[in-house]
């Protein structure tokens, strides 16, 4: 009823939406730990803005990663190609996620999971399911608890930012295109993120597209505009393609790589892309690394406390001495292939089994070793389609994420704010907690003084 619908994977049809799994009641999280995630956002923001436009760095961190990755090799060509050509467009929108879990043997601290460049999807129902926990609190006769829960305009925030790309773009009947999959499955959240834009500026129109059909639809006109329906493109927001099934022939590549020369400004931009990869983050964590771009000063020490262990699989020292250390002790290690989306990571046993095999061949090079976070648990009653009724009360783990907006070049920042969060609960036992890939719930943090 409030719209947190997702369709459904197993009996797909285009003409329904189920719910979307979610927590019955808020789940607690410390408030000093998730103000500390907020406050910590625009730091991560001019970071991975900073890393972006940092040439040197991102070929020097990728070069292993994308010799045996062709993924990550692809990207990787189409930011070569532009480079050489003439980047064409200064301005760069970032729509990002910095995701984290609670590690519970430090006192209940924050550690990042990852941060997100591409893709920043749950912002829109995140924001529509506080109403629905507000109405349960009421109705439990706890009205008097909705205080503790905190004010979430993710949806909001990311559509302003949206639009003030689109203002900064300044180019009378442009347009806004959304890049989506064959398929959505999330559909409510994309729409969400349309309806909200259209909304606040009916003079806005947005176009919806697959890479396929940009590739049959669009063409660069002879300023480099980005042309779709007579009318240049301003804004192309990425809702997929992060996942190398999204990329299913040199259509979507061409499209992809069109994009990328043309005027508009894209979130991601390749380089916002080629930032967010693992291999970037496992880089950063290194010793003196993050300090080239936040300085040595307090944000480099409050960034470095949310980092976790992350190591390189290179082929040198440091690698070896990697490989040895989680054969030792598979279980407190998160293998990492170069892959977002949910799904791809190794854990305990697996870790072990996949560095016995590739512990002598390149492939080795695409993954980074993080350290295992290990979550409190809370409990929580899980509502999903098929769920028996009433659902049973089980050990849940929650990862929080923070959404960011930036808006910059390399010289100048529009803006940069922390715009929202969004909470992701699964059952203790399961590795992961995508929402999308079917394994989290929906949920929103009740603040407790810890
Ligand atoms: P993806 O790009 O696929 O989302 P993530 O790095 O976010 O990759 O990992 C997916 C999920 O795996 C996370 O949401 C989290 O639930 C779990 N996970 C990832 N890294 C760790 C870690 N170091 N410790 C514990 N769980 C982790
Ligand atoms: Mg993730």
């Amino acid at each position: 009823m409030h719209g947190v619908g997702m369709r459904d994977k197993k009996h797909f049809t285009k003409d329904s939406i189920q719910i979307a799994p979610f927590v019955l009641l808020p789940s607690p999280f410390p408030s000093t730990e998730f103000n500390k995630a907020i406050e910590l956002q625009p730091i991560l923001n001019e970071l991975m803005h900073k890393v972006a436009h940092d040439d040197k760095f991102l070929e020097h961190t990728l070069q292993n990663a994308l010799q045996v990755d062709e993924f990550t090799a692809n990207l990787y060509d189409i930011w070569v190609k532009v480079r050489q050509e003439g980047i064409t467009q200064s301005i760069m929108l970032g729509l990002f996620r910095s995701d984290y879990l609670m590690q519970c043997t430090e006192a209940n601290r924050i550690k990042q999971v990852e941060i997100n460049t591409i893709a920043s999807s749950f912002g829109a129902i995140s924001s529509e399911l506080p109403a629905m926990s507000r109405y349960i609190l009421r109705q439990l006769g706890h009205g008097d608890l909705i205080k503790n829960m905190p004010v979430n305009n993710a949806l909001s925030g990311l559509c302003a930012g949206i639009v003030q790309a689109y203002d900064l773009f300044d180019v009378a009947s442009a347009i806004i295109l959304f890049v989506v999959e064959e398929v959505s499955y999330n559909i409510c959240d994309q729409r969400f993120h349309e309806f909200e834009i259209s909304e606040k500026r009916p003079d806005i129109q947005i176009y919806r597209k697959t890479l396929n059909e940009i590739y049959v639809e669009t063409t660069l006109n002879d300023k480099k505009q980005l042309v779709l329906d007579g009318r240049p493109v301003a804004v192309v927001y990425y809702r997929s393609g992060y996942e190398p099934a999204q990329y299913p022939s040199s259509r979507e590549w061409d499209a992809r790589l069109r994009v990328e020369r043309s005027t508009a400004i894209k979130c991601p931009s390749i380089q916002y892309q080629l930032a967010g990869t693992k291999k970037v983050q496992q880089t950063l964590a290194g010793a003196g690394v993050l300090e080239q771009f936040v300085g040595g000063g307090a944000a480099a020490c409050r960034v470095r406390d949310i980092f976790t262990g992350l190591y390189s699989l290179d082929f040198d020292e440091g690698g070896e001495r990697a490989v040895d250390m989680a054969l030792a002790d598979a279980e407190r290690f998160v293998l990492k292939p170069q892959r977002e989306g949910g799904g791809n990571n190794l854990y305990g046993a697996e870790v072990r089994e996949a560095l016995l095999k590739m512990r002598h061949s390149r492939e080795r090079a695409a993954y980074i070793l993080m350290e295992r976070i290990l979550p409190p648990l809370v409990s929580g009653y899980v509502v999903r389609p098929g769920a028996p009724v009433p659902p049973p009360l089980s050990d849940l783990v929650s990862e929080l994420g923070i959404f960011g907006v930036i808006i910059g070049t390399k010289d100048k920042i529009y803006c940069n704010r922390q715009v929202g969060h969004m909470l992701r609960t699964k059952l203790a036992d399961a590795n992961e907690g995508g929402v999308a890939a079917g394994l989290g719930a929906l949920d929103s943090p009740y603040l407790l003084e810890m």
